[in-house]
């Protein structure tokens, strides 16, 4: 029944109202004329009671269920995991994420170039790359770009047949036409979309009847000018198992690669997160160096980087206090851990020779004098700040200083940190190529 209130209230509030507010919900239960619902987010709960209370009682009403009121929190699952958890949910496939957007698309150099080209494709209109490959590794925001393209193109013209799944789910539809033999009907749905989107395209590599089926819509789109836009984890030479006349045409478009995010991109997409919790939440507070520290460390997957700001989130809605970066490992400890790259002291070392010229003999030895005391102090604070190790631990690796030494030195760097911008500039340069 729900769903079918759900297709009625479609037809009121629009394609792109529905997809984005109205379809993530679910039924909860309903109690004394109150509807309850499950939305995605507590926000968007809140913007549904606010804006579509009337409107859904309406049609919950013409469906004959008594309700007067509803109520409407946190708790859906998301509506489409990148990564399909079951073939069952891919069935109820066109689910796109209404998080995933272009608006909450953090670009930098990392992802500047990928970004550019499906903003290109979204803009609809003939596009001088067919197909667009997008690859990177796990987390990098491919199916987020994917999405954001869907989504702008639906905005741009609702009657564009825009088709977004992932391989698995273009094969498991293609294995059930098979069996239902309606093969003729899949392909005529396939080839009659305007843009069709396949995410992660090397789950086919070994499949071989697929492969040839994912090949023969390819084609017929490409053909016929329609767009494709394919992802996949790497890139089309490196997908192995898979036909070599497929990967050629997949390399025919524009290939363009997702790279690991960069500290600025860390540190934007950490605070786009973070202002949209603190919509929700405004007292939500994280003190000073929260997010820079969180951006240093955690240089993994970007999937990582919203999981502890979540972490963080919900943590706070239990103590309700500012967080402090000395709770972070506390909060966060496994989350932490998973990232961290085993950067050494001798890495932090070397690089702060180069970059300073000097030898490596200069880090460990006694000298005084400032050119080389200076750049020392530098390699002792960056170890301070980017490794685990205790203030006696980063002294005996400088030659066997006193872990007295090594505190100075950290706050001294961090005391001219403020009042020298070049040293600034040099801490921040250092630490950015140690953690790339
Ligand atoms: P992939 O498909 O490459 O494995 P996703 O697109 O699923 O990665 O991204 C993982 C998570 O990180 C998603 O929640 C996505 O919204 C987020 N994300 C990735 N890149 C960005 C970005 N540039 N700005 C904001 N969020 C991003
Ligand atoms: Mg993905």
């Amino acid at each position: 029944t729900w769903d079918l209130v759900k297709s009625g209230i479609e037809r009121d509030v629009g394609a792109n109202n529905f997809a984005t507010w109205i379809k993530p919900l679910q039924f909860r239960s309903l109690d004394d004329r109150t509807l309850s619902l499950a939305s995605p987010t507590d926000f968007i709960g809140r913007w549904v009671v606010q804006n579509f209370s009337d409107i859904i009682l309406r049609h919950v009403d013409a469906a004959g269920i008594r309700a007067s009121r509803v109520i409407c929190t946190a708790g859906a699952a998301p509506v489409a995991e990148s990564a399909p958890a079951s073939p069952v949910r891919s069935r109820t496939e066109d689910g796109l994420d209404p998080r995933f957007t272009f608006d909450s698309f953090v670009v930098g150099k990392s992802n500047e170039l990928a970004h550019a080209a499906a903003r290109r494709v979204g803009e609809g209109g003939p596009v001088s790359f067919n197909p667009l490959f997008l690859h990177g590794g796990v987390g990098l925001g491919k199916t987020h770009l994917m999405q954001a393209i869907a989504w702008q193109l639906r905005e741009r013209d609702p009657g564009c047949r825009v088709l977004f799944l992932s391989a698995e789910q273009f094969m498991y539809r293609f294995v059930q036409a098979l069996r239902e033999q309606s093969t003729m009907s899949f392909k005529e749905m396939f080839r009659s979309v305007d843009v069709l989107l396949v995410d992660d395209v090397q789950f086919i590599a070994g499949k071989e009847s697929t492969q040839e089926e994912f090949f023969h819509t390819f084609n017929a789109l490409v053909d016929n000018g329609k767009q494709v836009v394919i992802s996949a984890d790497r890139s089309p030479s490196d997908i192995s198992d898979v036909q070599e006349r497929i990967t050629s045409r997949l390399h025919s478009g524009l290939v363009v690669d997702l790279h690991p995010a960069d500290y600025e991109l860390r540190l934007g997409i950490l605070m786009h997160r973070y202002e949209q919790c603190r919509e929700e939440a405004p007292d939500f507070i994280l003190a000073d160096g929260v997010i820079e520290f969180l951006a240093g460390r955690i240089n993994t997957s970007i999937r990582v980087l919203e999981s502890v700001m979540t972490r963080l989130f919900h943590y706070w809605g239990l103590v309700r206090r500012e967080i402090r970066v000395e709770q972070l490992p506390d909060v966060l400890g496994d989350l932490l851990r998973a990232s961290e790259r085993k950067l050494t002291i001798d890495e932090i070392m070397k690089k702060v020779c180069d970059h300073y010229s000097l030898r490596m003999s200069d880090m460990t030895s006694a000298r005084r004098s400032r050119s080389v005391a200076r750049p020392r102090q530098m390699a002792m604070y960056l170890a301070k700040k980017l490794t685990p190790r205790s203030y006696p631990e980063i002294g005996r690796k400088f030659g066997g200083k006193d872990h007295t030494t090594v505190l100075y030195a950290v706050r001294k760097i961090e005391e001219l940190i403020q009042s020298d911008p070049q040293l600034a500039e040099d801490a921040q340069l250092l630490q950015r190529r140690l953690e790339s």
